[in-house]
């Protein structure tokens, strides 16, 4: 196996440590700037030079580079404590999410405001009494017609106060092993009943969120592939 850089990849690395220089220079530098270095003005940038959604395939808009690409790029940013948080999300887990689970009206609507960076995405997963074992979630999700009605509470979002929209894991039934009814729905971050309150973190990290849906109602269509898969 050859290890060797290729003269493109060399050329990658060095326009991405420009780039990340110029975003510390311009926004400021961040420890574990993939978490806590939030700037949609960098986001704006990392789109034009085609640095969010590198390795997404073509036909989705994405750059349909080898992953080892992205990886570079994600290197040199992290390297020097570039703002990357504001797109992080969304470029490495919604977008591939949505292109291999999603309906092709999700991927249309969603994808390409990710790629132009002007979207911030975070993740509803962990609750009080459910982290590691996330089967345990009970924020719920109950059918009304043409919609969900979403109820529960969820911890440690990170970005739930800056985000335009959630991708939620709640339970959509309660049927069966924990494991199974858990389901994954795009809640957009404006909806009535959501309310955020920030976490104040003795690392002064500023991402952390609690966030409560009461009663929050989206489109069925908004549930991401099979429902309690
Ligand atoms: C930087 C960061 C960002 C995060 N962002 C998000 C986010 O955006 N959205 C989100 O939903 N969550 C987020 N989280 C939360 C993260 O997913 C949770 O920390 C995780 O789910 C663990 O849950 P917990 O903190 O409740 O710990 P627990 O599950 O209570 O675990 C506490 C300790 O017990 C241990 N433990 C747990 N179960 C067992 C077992 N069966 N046997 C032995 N040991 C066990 C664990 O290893 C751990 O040491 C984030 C966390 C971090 C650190």
């Amino acid at each position: 196996m050859d290890f060797t850089w290729t003269p493109e990849q060399n050329e990658l690395r060095e326009r991405a440590r420009k780039v990340a220089e110029g975003g510390v220079e311009r926004y400021g530098r961040w420890n574990d700037c993939w978490m806590n270095g939030y700037s949609k003005e960098f986001s704006k940038e990392l789109a034009a030079e085609a640095f969010i959604g590198m390795s997404w395939p073509k036909e989705f808009g994405g750059g349909g580079r080898p992953a080892i690409d992205r990886l570079i790029v994600a290197e040199e940013m992290i390297k020097v404590g570039a703002p990357i948080a504001a797109t992080w999300f969304a470029d490495r887990q919604m977008g591939p999410a949505l292109i291999q689970y999603g309906t092709q009206e999700q991927a249309d609507r969603y994808l390409p405001e990710m790629l132009a960076g002007d979207v911030t995405w975070c993740i509803g997963m962990s609750e009080p009494n459910a982290g590691s074992d996330l089967a345990s979630l009970s924020t719920k999700a109950e059918r009304d017609g043409k919609h969900f009605v979403i109820n529960g509470q969820k911890i440690w979002t990170s970005f739930g106060a800056e985000a335009n929209y959630c991708y939620l894991i709640c339970r959509t039934s309660s049927d069966g092993p924990p494991h199974a009814g858990i389901s994954e729905v795009i809640v957009p971050m404006d909806s009535p009943g959501i309310t955020i309150r920030k976490i104040d973190d003795m690392t002064t990290n500023e991402h952390f969120c609690e966030v409560w849906y009461d009663n929050v109602r989206v489109p069925v269509d908004n549930m991401v592939g099979a429902e309690g898969a």
